[in-house]
């Protein structure tokens, strides 16, 4: 899996860093707001699990999945909800962890109907974020990493559903998906 990677961008050591980092500015922002926390599947698994653990407030977590890829690695603009979250968010002080921002349109929908919803307070938490490519008027609040405009796996992040259990984040080879 290892030979596959053309070149680490962010390391084991360096996540836990920034993990840390984040989780001690969310546990200040987010003091007696008990938040929900939504993990955008599958992606944010990881680093959702890594944040949580340094936030230390009462925090309740849901799930979510929206897609707008498929299997391809680049946008097809199409966004689904494959599933929805099980608790109201009316009323709630809601962070949605992400793995990466490109376009923008997933949490542009995801954030949206949230705000339908009737959510008191909507943030955003991303691990990465690939500014070049947005068409999106989406701004994240808490942002790990801004990572070039080249498709990037591991720590969550997959291609073909593979390669989420790498403990780093780095740029797969071109050759990987261009034989497909
Ligand atoms: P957006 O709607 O912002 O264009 O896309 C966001 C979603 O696309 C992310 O949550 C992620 O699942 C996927 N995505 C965007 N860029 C990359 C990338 O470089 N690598 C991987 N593995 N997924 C990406
Ligand atoms: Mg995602
Ligand atoms: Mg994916």
């Amino acid at each position: 899996m290892n030979e596959d990677i053309k070149e680490i961008l962010y390391s084991k050591e360096q996540i836990e860093e920034i993990s840390k980092k984040i989780g001690a500015q969310l546990t200040i922002d987010y003091a007696g707001k008990k938040p929900l926390v939504i993990c955008v599947l599958k992606g944010a698994i990881l680093f959702m699990a890594d944040i949580i653990r340094k936030m230390d407030t009462y925090t309740e977590i849901d799930f979510m999945d929206v897609s707008s890829y498929g299997d391809s690695t680049v946008s097809s603009g199409e966004v689904k909800i494959i599933k929805d979250l099980d608790v109201p968010v009316e009323g709630r002080n809601v962070l949605i962890i992400e793995d990466i921002i490109d376009t923008g349109k997933t949490l542009q929908c995801i954030v949206s109907l949230l705000k339908h919803r009737k959510a008191q307070s909507v943030k955003i938490c991303t691990l990465l974020d690939k500014p070049e490519r947005r068409v999106e008027g989406v701004v994240p609040n808490y942002v790990g990493f801004q990572v070039p405009n080249e498709f990037v796996v591991g720590y969550g992040l997959d291609y073909q559903g593979m390669y989420r259990n790498l403990p780093y984040v780095g740029i797969l080879k071109e050759e990987i998906y261009e034989n497909n």
